[in-house]
This record gives structure tokens, C-alpha cells and sequence, in this order.
């Protein structure tokens, strides 16, 4: 199951500056708080002067807010980042090193690594002026004669919000990261696992659970079938109503064929319109059955699509894995006698038993 983000995602955001768009949103949340809070506690410690810039700086944190939902992240991102910047420089040159407002330039180079859309040697440019402007101020606050905007116990008191605040920023950004990462992770399993048009397996996929499926008989020696099944005249369905039609078909088919089998069959894309279905645990004659009902099911389903009704059917070719030959002898015999159905009219199912 893929890990889904709780937020709103509006359509206008590109699949492309997701991730972007998802550390952005939560930063927002943070800097606006953050800078909110900051408001109330510099007029209450006597310094308006820094109460008023944080609002201005409440309000660049709701106008970033609303840039990046509008899709507008370059300009967001300028604005966060240099917001948060300036406004760090400002209050530690006023409140001096002890304050804790150095904290904030540290994010900052996280947050630069994660738009992706900046060429990198500028990403490491800014990250160098910020560094230069943190060892500026490291050196300017701690000279003899510099004097703090506040009194030793508010600036020390400021140093525990900054230090909480800047926590918090450090895990949503690393919260993000690892959301990001892991379906990052799911979308390639599934993209390496999958067939796109019928959501089926595909055949690397298959092979792995025939794999398992020979070391499962091999410890208890149960055979499992392997069966070939190809759509019958498929081609008529492209020529005579287009090549979308038989994409339709196909992911009908798949789907049926999904719904009809017990949960631990296996259906994979084969090949162009050819399925393998790997019946675990199975033995020939009553998978046999189970196929001709799958057949059935198939035949008596009726499609429609745009102004034209149809049905499809499909010829199938069982054989049981038995451990008298490898997999792809198998398949191949699946094969052969699966065209020896089409031979001999299609819409059935041929089997090593019946054949
Ligand atoms: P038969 O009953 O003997 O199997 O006849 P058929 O027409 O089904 O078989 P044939 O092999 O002649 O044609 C298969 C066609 O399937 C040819 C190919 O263009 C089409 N095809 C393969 N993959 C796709 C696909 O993903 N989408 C669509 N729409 N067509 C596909
Ligand atoms: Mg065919
Ligand atoms: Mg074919």
C-alpha cells in the first residue's frame, strides 16, 4: 500500500515539485507559528521594534503558504528562505549569540538541498554566503563591546523557543524525507513489479512467485499449474474499433480473470494480449475445472465500449508443474498446446490431460 499525505493536494501541483510542494506546506505551518508567537512575546519583553518586524514576517510566512499552494514554489521559496535569513541575522545583531536566533540558519541549508530545481553549484554558493554570514555574526556578537538589544535573562529565556523551534523544523524536515523517500521506494517496487495498462504482474514478477512456488513443491511435493491464455482474435478489436478498444479489452480481461481466480492465483501480462495464471497448490483436473469456469465467465461477459457491444473470449493451455521438467519447459508445453486450441477453434481450454 502506498504511503498517501494526509494534506490537500491541489491539481495545479506537477507530480514533478511534489516533494517540494509537501516540505513547503509544512514549513509554512512552523514559520508561521513560530514567527506568531514571537509577536506577543517582544512587546510583552519591551523591544516592538522586533514585535513589528514579526509581523510582517507572520505575514511573508502566509503569503509563502499560499504561493506554493498556487503552485508558485520558486517565489515561496525565495520568500521562506530569505525571510528566514534576515530575520535571523537581524535578531542575533540585536540580541546577541546567546538568544539562540543563529539556530534558524541551520534549516535553512536543508531546506536549499531540497529544491530540486536549483542548479546545485548555486545551492552550494547560498549555503557558503549563509555559513559566512553565521561566522560574521558568531564573531561580531562576541566582541568586547557589543551590547544586547535585551536583558541576560530574556535573551536566555529566547534561546529554549529557539532551540524548541528549531527541533521541530529539523523533524519535519526529516519526517519529510523519509515519507518522501519511502514511496519513492513503493512507486519503483511497483513500477519494477507491474504491467502499467492492466495493473497486472509483469514477468519479473512472475517469475519470483514461480519461483517460490518451486521451492514450496519441493518441500511438499503438491503440484501447482501453469497456464498460457491468449484473447482471441484480439487484433479484429484494434482494427475494427481502434487501438484504444483493445487496451479497454485488455484491462477488462485482467481485471475479470483477477476477480474470478481464488486470491492466491497468480495472473501476469505474458506478452502483447497473453496471460500467465500459476495456480498454487493445485492439481490438473481440478485446476482444469476452475479454468473452464474462468473461460466461461469470460466468454459470457459482455463489453461495451463507446457506441459498440461485444464479447471477447480466450483459449487457454494448462499444464501442471510436477517436477518431471524445469519451469520453462513448462510454459513452453502451456504454450504449445494452448495453440493447439486456437487450431482447433479457440474459446477453450486445453490441457497435457485432455490434448
Ligand atoms: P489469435 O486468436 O490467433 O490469438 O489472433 P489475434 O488477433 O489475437 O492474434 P495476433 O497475434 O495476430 O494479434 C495480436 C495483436 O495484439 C497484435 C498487436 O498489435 C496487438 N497488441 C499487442 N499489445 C497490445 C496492446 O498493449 N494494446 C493493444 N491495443 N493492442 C496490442
Ligand atoms: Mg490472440
Ligand atoms: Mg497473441
Amino acid at each position: 500500500m502506498l504511503v498517501t499525505l494526509s494534506i490537500f493536494n491541489p491539481a495545479k501541483i506537477s507530480r514533478d515539485n511534489y516533494r517540494l510542494y509537501v516540505a513547503l506546506d509544512y514549513l509554512c505551518y512552523l514559520g508561521f507559528g513560530a514567527h506568531a508567537l514571537f509577536v506577543p512575546l517582544f512587546f510583552w519583553i519591551g523591544i516592538p521594534e522586533l514585535a513589528i518586524f514579526n509581523i510582517f514576517s507572520v505575514l511573508l510566512w502566509v503569503l509563502a503558504y499560499f504561493l506554493n499552494r498556487a503552485a508558485h514554489h520558486r517565489e515561496a521559496i525565495i520568500i521562506t528562505i530569505v525571510e528566514s535569513v534576515v530575520h535571523a541575522a537581524l535578531a542575533t545583531y540585536f540580541l546577541g549569540w546567546e538568544s539562540g536566533f543563529h539556530y534558524y540558519f541551520l534549516p535553512v541549508i536543508l531546506f536549499l538541498f531540497i529544491n530540486h530545481r536549483q542548479n546545485i553549484f548555486i545551492i552550494i554558493f547560498e549555503a557558503i554566503l549563509i555559513f559566512s554570514a553565521y561566522v560574521g555574526l558568531l564573531i561580531y556578537t562576541h566582541q568586547v563591546d557589543y551590547v544586547s538589544l535585551a536583558p541576560t535573562t530574556v535573551v536566555n529565556s529566547l534561546q529554549y523557543i529557539n532551540i524548541a523551534v528549531n527541533f521541530s523544523a529539523f523533524g519535519i524536515l526529516g519526517y519529510f524525507f523519509r515519507i518522501a523517500s519511502t514511496q519513492a521506494e513503493q512507486q519503483m517496487e511497483l513500477l519494477a513489479t507491474t504491467d502499467t495498462l492492466t495493473g497486472l504482474f509483469n514477468r519479473r514478477k512472475m517469475h519470483e512467485s514461480i519461483d517460490q512456488e518451486v521451492v514450496r513443491y519441493q518441500r511438499d511435493k503438491k503440484s501447482f499449474l501453469l497456464v498460457i491464455t491468449d484473447i482471441d482474435h484480439f487484433k479484429k478489436f484494434n482494427d475494427n474499433y481502434g487501438h484504444d478498444c483493445g487496451d479497454y479489452v485488455l484491462q477488462q480481461v485482467s481485471t475479470l480473470m483477477k476477480e474470478s481466480l481464488r486470491q492466491q492465483d497468480v495472473v501476469a501480462r505474458w506478452g502483447g494480449e497473453e496471460f500467465l495464471i500459476m495456480l498454487p497448490e493445485t492439481e490438473l483436473e481440478g485446476g482444469v475445472q476452475a479454468i473452464e469456469k474462468l473461460r466461461e465467465t469470460l466468454a459470457n461477459t459482455v463489453y461495451q465500449y463507446e457506441d459498440n457491444t461485444f464479447s471477447v473470449t480466450m483459449t487457454f493451455g494448462v499444464t501442471a508443474y510436477d517436477g518431471s521438467c524445469d519451469v520453462e519447459a513448462c510454459i513452453k508445453h502451456a504454450d504449445e498446446v494452448l495453440y493447439a486450441g486456437k487450431r482447433g477453434g479457440r474459446n477453450r481450454v486445453v490441457s497435457t490431460l485432455i490434448s
